[in-house]
């Protein structure tokens, strides 16, 4: 089969591939229908890299498909099933698994980064990660569940309640799931700040209130929310300062964005003198189910998120979209 291979620092190549065999009872191998490229991808590909992953591997971690061939321990899915993969498979046995906090698991081998994804024919995963899907819903639609899967679990940690005022700092796929939650959850108003003026367009079609470039959400937060934020969600990785400088009294602000380089210069006075809540968030917590349910329901404005449906042979046409901010998910049908 033809797969995208990362092959080393800013080296990705489409190239042939041994397609997957089953090699322990309880795989299940899928094809592949679509499989997001997320910003960890890009992060992969840096030069130098901004997320680790072994050379060799097939990249792709947001996707979705049939399963073909099940291994012979498999209960609870049949051949032919459409399904979705959450592509850090949990041992269920370690002190983190034990005690709730999956997302933790310490001998995850993620797929997509440590072991081989999804930009290919066919994937391999563990059946204690594949979850069932409805057969109604549009590809590219449903390679969105993993990333909403984490953003439902993100969301979760700030508890909104009808009527909260919200701030979204950035607006790409993990800043315009967030608003399109956080609306769905009556928080009101969503304000969404973006610099990049495609991106705040995308925003405004998933549902946000006010969508502001920074210096306009500086100029007006306080005409906007007189009070500030009660949930602040930084999407990016380094707005940890700036939501403080925003927050309500008793506000929750949701760390989603990974940057391991922030060190932001942080008044602790004003989270201990406001009573704010600083809450991580880090990846999926038992919320695939959750984010299934709202995909297939359709109550969410996922399809302006996906701004291109590509082939395999023209992810570096995507990645190149992504990387000038041009797209929002790129979504690639192998
Ligand atoms: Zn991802
Ligand atoms: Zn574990």
């Amino acid at each position: 089969m033809k797969a995208a291979v990362f092959h080393g620092p800013g080296d990705l190549r489409v190239e042939p591939h041994a397609e997957p065999t089953i090699e322990r009872a309880d795989e299940v191998i899928v094809e592949v229908e679509a499989c997001g490229i997320c910003g960890t991808d890009l992060q992969i590909l840096n030069v130098p890299p901004g997320h680790p992953a072994t050379p060799g591997v097939i990249l792709g971690h947001e996707f979705i498909g049939r399963a073909v061939t099940i291994g012979p321990s498999v209960r609870d899915l049949r051949v032919g099933q459409r399904v979705v993969v959450d592509p850090d498979p949990k041992c269920g046995t370690c002190h983190a698994c034990r005690t709730g906090r999956p997302a933790n698991c310490t001998n995850v081998v993620a797929l997509g980064s440590f072991a081989d994804g999804a930009l290919a024919r066919f994937a391999k995963a563990p059946a204690s990660s594949v979850y069932p899907i409805a057969e109604t819903l549009a590809p590219p639609v449903a390679a969105l569940i993993e990333p909403l899967a984490c953003v439902v679990n993100g969301t979760n940690r700030a508890v909104p309640r009808p009527g909260e005022s919200a701030v979204v700092f950035g607006a790409g796929t993990i800043g315009c799931l967030f608003t399109a939650l956080l609306v769905a959850a009556g928080a009101s108003p969503v304000i969404v700040v973006e610099p990049s003026d495609k991106r705040r367009r995308v925003a405004a079609a998933v549902g946000a209130h006010h969508v502001l470039s920074p210096d306009d959400f500086a100029r007006r937060r306080a005409e906007l929310l007189p009070l500030g934020a009660e949930i602040l969600i930084d999407a990016v990785g380094t707005q940890f300062a700036t939501a403080i400088d925003h927050a309500a009294l008793g506000a929750r602000i949701v760390l989603f964005g990974q940057n391991a380089n922030a060190l932001p210069a942080i008044k602790q006075y004003t989270i201990t003198e406001r009573s704010l809540s600083i809450l991580g968030s880090y990846i999926t917590t038992y919320t695939f189910p959750t984010a299934i349910r709202l995909v297939e329901q359709g109550k969410l404005p996922l399809a302006a998120i996906v701004s291109r449906v590509i082939g395999l042979d023209d992810i570096a046409e995507g990645l190149a979209l992504l990387r000038s901010g041009d797209a929002t998910k790129v979504v690639i049908t192998p």
